[in-house]
């Protein structure tokens, strides 16, 4: 199937006389004839339902939509974009380990790294996007677990070399792991280009409708556990809290990572969408195909309008032949980037205050990735835990807007712009 129609049938096909769409199973618990046949479900020695936390039709079905899409073999839904970064990166890092992230990643992913995540113990390099051969080398340790980085980083809109990090990642003989949102799978498939495990907040595109907030891992299925054993003795070694299992022997290179995401962590921590939420977002993929275009060429359009404005400063747009990033997007997203456009106006963080107070289309909102346009200021906003020079190194300058341009007609967006920058 190709992608748009994946967006529709992938993940659920409905039997004779069955619901077409997606049911929503909203159960906490399944029913079985005799404790035998539950048993061998807690066992995993059979596939089946028991109880919602651990998993759930309706929420199988979208992530089965997601992994078909991204072009992964076992995927699950979490209840946001957060746990699936937390949970992608803790199903391999644990107490005295050490992770190489790029720092050019969201606000939110930083924060969970450098602070909660060091609580725990684990150990973080955060390398520019754009560093040296060197000083990449220099950044693994033996016991560096993971590399992660963000397809298009948000806010900064750098285009992560996904190629080169999961060179350098499987030379040291450890998983990619690729924060997807911003490109969605229509546009970007990281697994195509190296990575071993891909996330996202499916609150952004996915979902698309301002309606719920959820995250996914989908996994490819391509990394050999068992070749680097030493380094993931929780997939490779026997799980007590598991009868034992080893999940690498048990479920293969394709199913070993989702069954310990699912068995270990969210047995213990519990972060699962309802179905209902599910559901929602399910409806959301649906048209995933469709607005993903549609946002690119509002954007594109708009980022040529700021640019070509006396009074803005800067335009950051992957899609725009002057970024830095145009050519590396071309690579990867050749049929366009995201709807997201980061720009200054000239005047500084005063004169970003006025135009963003003048808007009357663009909503401010810290949302971004969704049928509305909306506007915010990031160092104001979504990255105010951080200093000037965590925010240089993320590429959020201080003055930066941050436009995120929905799926409305396109010259109401632009009237819009155009009227609030007047008032400057
Ligand atoms: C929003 C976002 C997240 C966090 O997702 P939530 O659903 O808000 O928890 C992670 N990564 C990126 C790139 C995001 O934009």
């Amino acid at each position: 199937m190709k992608k748009e129609t994946k967006c529709i049938q992938a993940g659920y096909v409905p039997g004779n006389g069955q619901p077409r769409m997606i049911p929503i199973i909203q159960s906490t618990t399944f029913k079985y004839d005799t404790s035998e046949d539950m048993g061998k479900l807690f066992d995993l020695e059979a596939e089946g339902y028991f109880y919602t936390r651990l998993q759930n039709p309706t929420n199988d079905y979208v992530a089965a939509k997601i992994a078909a899409l991204e072009g992964g073999t076992a995927g699950m839904l979490t209840s946001s974009g957060q746990a699936a970064t937390f949970y992608s990166v803790f199903n391999l890092a644990g107490c005295g380990d050490h992770v190489i992230a790029s720092s050019a990643i969201y606000g939110g992913s930083y924060n969970l790294f450098n602070v909660t995540m060091r609580r725990m113990g684990i150990d973080f390099t955060f390398l520019d996007p754009d560093c040296s051969d060197e000083e990449l080398e220099a950044a693994f340790k033996p016991n560096t677990k993971c590399v992660f980085g963000e397809t298009i980083a948000n806010p900064a809109l750098i285009v992560f070399d996904i190629e080169r990090f999961a060179k350098a990642a499987h030379e040291h003989g450890v998983p990619l792991i690729v924060d997807n949102t911003f490109a969605t799978p229509i546009n970007c498939r990281p697994i195509e280009w190296g990575a071993d495990i891909v996330t996202h907040s499916t609150t952004k595109y996915m979902d698309g409708h301002d309606a719920t907030v959820g995250g996914c891992i989908i996994d490819s299925g391509k990394f050999d556990w068992m070749a680097h054993a030493d380094k993931f003795p929780g997939l490779t070694t026997p799980d007590e809290s598991y009868h034992g299992i080893t999940y690498a022997e048990r479920f293969g290179k394709e199913g070993a990572f989702i069954t310990k995401a699912t068995a270990q962590l969210m047995r213990d921590l519990g972060a699962i969408p309802s179905p209902m939420n599910a559901y929602l977002l399910n409806l959301g993929l649906e048209s995933l195909a469709v607005r993903m275009p549609r946002h690119c060429e509002n954007a594109q359009k708009a980022a040529e309008f700021l640019q070509a404005h006396e009074k803005v400063n800067h335009v950051i747009y992957p899609g725009l032949p002057t970024d830095k990033y145009y050519e590396r997007a071309k690579k990867y997203m050749p049929e366009g980037t995201c709807g997201v456009i980061s720009f200054s106006v000239k005047g500084g963080r005063k004169a970003a205050e006025t135009f963003m107070a003048h808007l009357k289309v663009a909503m401010i909102a810290t949302h971004v990735a969704d049928a509305h346009t909306c506007v915010l200021h990031p160092a104001s906003s979504t990255h105010r835990q951080m200093s000037d020079e965590e925010l240089v190194a993320a590429g959020v300058g201080p003055d930066m807007i941050r436009l995120s341009v929905g799926i409305e007609n396109i010259d109401d967006i632009i009237d819009d712009l155009k009227q609030a920058l007047d008032q400057i």
